[in-house]
């Protein structure tokens, strides 16, 4: 018998879209059978305590012995497969000795057995197996097939064994709690509302109207909102154009107008396609004839109809998302990754969680919900959110899990912990004026992370020393095109304002990896290991020189501008990133502007800087530890990655290790050090620095009062044999265990039951 690989696709892809964990185990139960023509198709899946195997579902076994036929691991056939890791292929089942007879089941005397072991990331989720009448073993083509269904099962089987939602089969009820990754803590309730893709003309699928004419009325006032756009000079093109594109406007407003474009779309549309899809046939139509010409003006131009056409896209899907508004009441906003320009298009105060399919907790929508207190959940990529459009959820930032449609008594229990919540961040206002000192008098000096202007206030009011990492792709992040040098002044001069006479450390651009810029197209194989941070904008230096021109004239009135550079690898970056800075020092003082050289520091992310920091002392004026990339480089596991999540952790001993290694260094060169990756969040990770002798943390505002709390609680006396222990210790979960008692019995909030 032969399995084509369509066949085990079409079988895993129809199996993943099943949303009800029960519906789903009896499809792949079924799907199975009959795929393999056997009596027997069984599922059985391990129960959280790992230590026995209960039956989930099955095709030819009695129902009723769904959920109490159970085998403990070892036990019979199914319970050696446990053991032993291993596929079992037998001809006679009821003849070998490990063979038990579970009497609910009603087994009949099958005699070909086959089992494989259902595994996910190391962890033994369940054992799979078919059984027939016929004496014989199953063929190495069965055996290869179900071995390869089970892999590709596994994963969407964890999911649902971690959900537990399957053993709790005697309620009725249709809620699923589903487990991904910690984004941000906190609790919040709402409807869920899906943000649907940006969507590239290249993405444009075949599509059919069924009324033409308000295609067409569609199609020409998108045409109209163009170019009105590039008229006013205030849209999406004029932010970044030179002074000398007056004659490109006209070539856009010309081509807007081409009668080849607006014939051919209409002319599809009349003839049954969709708006969008009329019209990526006809600008690829074009943009290639333009391709094929000699001429190398005209050659050129097919880029700039790829982008009016890009620009009417926009505007025809804009049009139909407006078809349907966010309800007014709280929301959980859902997709594979939600931008910060998503975020932008809601009131923050109806935003009341975020779930995410893609990501993990160090991807930039993670770190933005924490930054504005929002709690998320990542990496729920077994759940299809699409199906739940406008369902009721909660989301458990604290635990990682969100609940689809909870009963009314669960969502009246969560609401009380919102509240509670609530009130004890409200009673932590008191310590806004507090330092942030341990008993002992061991002094740390609190920033903050930023990026929006919006929590610019939250920082300050949380008490905020000033701002440790001013995160400058998130402006950009937001805006439809390059923001110009003016735009930058603007913006930076409201942040060193806002924080004055506080120190503000402004970071130049950082994109790359996760975060990408919407106008800006970086594909790349390895985005972590290509273009990011400052390789990027030395490659493009007329936005460095723009950026690091509008931070100095920003720093004009105040003078608390530091400069910090991400993504060093390399002596001659800072050397060169050095030089940038002192011409351009130079150049406006000369036109008039008189700024002064601010002090530069470097960001330590990825290994070769720590390595090499001795020698770059001489062209820095302090360090800033990114311990986010600093972990993803140094264990060379993905932040943004759900599968190898588990294996990131900034509490890895190697980790440590360089953590400490890092201080010493700066010590010894007289190099201020601070941290600001989200470790500076982490409780026991704040226990582990302060022991170390880190006296500068940069946070999210929103962390800022827990973690003033839990400096304040401890000594640093009383920390010092913790750190030497976990110095001994080999894993990051012994280390994690070891401060926990100690967080637990500090002062907290209460944690949701
Ligand atoms: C870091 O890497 O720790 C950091 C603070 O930078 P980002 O998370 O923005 O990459
Ligand atoms: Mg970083």
């Amino acid at each position: 018998m032969q399995y084509p690989l369509t066949t085990l696709i079409t079988l895993v892809e129809q199996i993943a879209r099943t949303q009800d964990p029960e519906a789903m185990m009896d499809a792949i139960v079924g799907r199975l059978s009959d795929l393999m023509r056997v009596e027997v198709c069984s599922l059985y899946l391990c129960n959280p305590e790992q230590d026995s195997l209960v039956l989930a579902a099955t095709r030819g076994l009695a129902p009723e012995a769904v959920g109490t036929a159970r085998l403990s691991i070892n036990e019979g056939l199914v319970g050696h497969i446990a053991a032993s890791l291993n596929t079992l292929n037998l001809g006679d089942a009821p003849a070998d000795d490990r063979f038990v007879y579970i009497p609910e089941t009603h087994e009949q005397p099958y005699h070909r057995f086959l089992g494989v072991p259902l595994i996910h990331l190391r962890k033994l989720i369940g054992v799979l197996v078919v059984q027939g009448t016929q004496q014989v073993p199953f063929c190495q083509e069965e055996e290869a097939f179900l071995m390869t269904v089970a892999s590709q099962l596994a994963g969407t089987l964890h999911h649902l064994q971690r959900s537990g939602s399957w053993m709790q089969s005697t309620d009725n009820s249709p809620f699923i709690r589903h487990k991904g990754i910690r984004g941000a803590k906190g609790v919040g309730c709402g409807r869920l509302w899906i943000i649907d893709p940006h969507m590239t003309l290249d993405q444009v699928k075949p599509g059919f109207n069924s009324d033409p004419i308000q295609e067409k009325g569609d199609f020409s006032e998108a045409l109209t909102a163009v170019s009105e756009e590039l008229e006013t000079g205030s849209g999406k093109l004029g932010h970044h154009l030179p002074a000398d594109v007056s004659a490109l406007f006209s070539v856009y407003q010309m081509m807007l107008q081409s009668p080849e474009m607006i014939t051919g779309v209409n002319k599809l549309i009349i003839m049954g396609d969709s708006a969008t899809w009329a019209l990526k046939q006809t600008i690829e139509q074009m943009a290639e004839s333009f391709e094929q010409s000699n001429d190398p003006y005209l050659k050129a131009r097919s880029e700039d109809i790829r982008n009016i056409g890009q620009r009417i896209l926009n505007q025809l899907l804009v049009h139909d998302r407006q078809v349907i508004e966010a309800p007014d009441e709280p929301l959980i906003l859902g997709g594979e990754q939600i931008s910060i320009a998503d975020l932008a298009e809601f009131p923050l105060k109806r935003i009341h969680g975020i779930l995410c399919t893609g990501g993990s907790a160090l991807s930039h929508t993670a770190i933005v919900a924490n930054a504005l207190g929002i709690p998320a959940i990542m990496g729920l990529e077994h759940v299809d959110l699409d199906n739940h459009r406008g369902d009721k959820v909660i989301v458990d930032g604290n635990r990682g899990e969100c609940i689809i449609n909870p009963p009314s008594p669960l969502l009246d229990e969560y609401r009380r912990i919102i509240d509670e919540e609530r009130r004890f961040m409200q009673d932590l206002d008191r310590l806004k004026n507090e330092p942030a000192q341990t008993l002992d008098g061991f002094r740390v000096t609190l920033l903050t992370n930023t990026g929006l202007l919006a929590d610019a206030t939250p920082g300050l009011e949380r008490g905020a020393e000033g701002v440790g990492l001013y995160r400058s792709e998130i402006p950009f992040m937001i805006h439809d095109s390059f923001p110009t040098e003016q735009e930058q002044y603007l913006l930076y001069r409201k942040v060193l304002e806002a924080y004055a006479p506080r120190p503000v450390s402004m970071r130049t651009l950082d994109i790359g990896g996760d975060k990408q810029l919407p106008y800006f197209d970086m594909t790349e194989e390895n985005p972590y290991l290509g273009w990011r941070g400052i390789r990027f904008t030395l490659d493009n230096t007329q936005l460095l020189v723009a950026q690091v021109r509008a931070m100095l004239r920003a720093d004009v009135e105040h003078g608390n501008l530091k400069m910090l550079v991400p993504m060093v690898s390399r002596i001659d970056e800072i050397v060169t990133f050095r030089r940038y800075v002192e011409k351009s020092v130079e150049a406006l003082n000369r036109e008039g502007t008189p700024v002064r050289m601010p002090e530069i520091g470097m960001m330590v992310e990825v290994p070769s800087a720590m390595l090499l920091l001795p020698k770059l002392a001489r062209y820095i004026d302090f360090v800033s530890i990114g311990s986010n990339d600093l972990t993803q480089y140094l264990l060379a596991v993905d932040r943004n990655n759900p599968r190898v999540s588990e294996l990131f952790d900034h509490l890895h001993p190697a980790v440590m290790l360089a953590l400490e290694q890092i201080l010493n260094q700066c010590k010894a060169l007289s190099l201020p050090v601070s941290l600001c990756g989200e470790m500076a969040s982490d409780p026991a990770a704040v226990l582990i620095m302060i022991a170390l002798g880190y006296d500068c943390l940069s946070l999210s505002a929103y962390n800022i009062p827990r973690v003033k709390l839990l400096i304040r609680s401890v000594s640093r006396q009383q920390l010092l044999p913790l750190l030497a222990q976990a110095r001994e210790m080999e894993h990051e979960a012994e280390i994690r265990a070891l401060f926990e008692p100690l967080i637990e019995s500090l002062a907290g909030p209460k944690k949701p039951s």
